[in-house]
């Protein structure tokens, strides 16, 4: 298994430590052949703006856009969560489109407003996930087939549709591996949910 992560801009050598960690390889996608080569791709927390406009310019972006269409699974951690989903609140950029959810950026405020603290995963019995929101977005306007996997007071922070999987918060940052691994999950059952 070859795990892709995009590789533009952001977080990417976090989340390629992450994979090493758990024995997987990880390969650092920058251009649209680098496609062919994986099973499932992460697109890091960073600056969703900066990523669009390198990706666009590479041609990246369409063909993104094709397989993920096609099923590829994906992890899509806050900035990465922003370009994957069905629009931007407020603003009128290009999104992927992939999940039926709409985002509002820096809803949690500015970088000095950055913050941890603890969380519970539907899909872990051990309690207290500690995640780190960096300029994180909002999940608003949430479709009928996305799954809530995880809330802060509240508000939607981690979810999912099929082979689509969105995180307001940064899992590479944490010694924690449970998200991740709930990824490889999604790619051995190539998208389909598992119960
Ligand atoms: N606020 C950033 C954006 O809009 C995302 C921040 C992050 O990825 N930590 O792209």
């Amino acid at each position: 298994m070859n795990i892709g992560i995009l590789s533009l801009q952001g977080a990417f050598i976090e989340h390629q430590k992450m994979l090493t960690r758990m024995g997987l390889n990880s390969f650092l996608v920058k251009e649209a052949s680098d496609l062919d080569k994986i099973d499932g791709i992460i697109l890091p927390g960073g600056e969703s703006t900066s990523m669009r406009y390198i990706s666009q310019r590479k041609e990246l972006w369409s063909e993104l856009k094709i397989r993920l269409n096609r099923g590829l699974p994906v992890f899509g951690t806050c900035a990465g969560a922003i370009l994957l989903s069905k629009a931007i609140i407020e603003e009128n950029a290009e999104t992927l489109g992939l999940i039926d959810v709409q985002v509002r950026r820096n809803a949690y405020g500015r970088q000095i407003d950055s913050f941890e603290d603890f969380i519970n995963l539907k899909f872990s019995p051990e309690k207290d996930y500690l995640a780190v929101f960096i300029r994180a977005p909002g999940f608003e306007k949430i479709g009928p087939h996305v799954e809530l996997l995880a809330e802060y007071q509240s508000q939607p922070v981690l979810l999912r549709e099929n082979n689509i999987l969105i995180s307001s918060f940064h899992p590479e940052l944490t010694d924690d591996l449970r998200i991740h691994s709930y990824f490889m999950d999604i790619i051995k059952s190539k998208g389909r949910r598992i119960n």
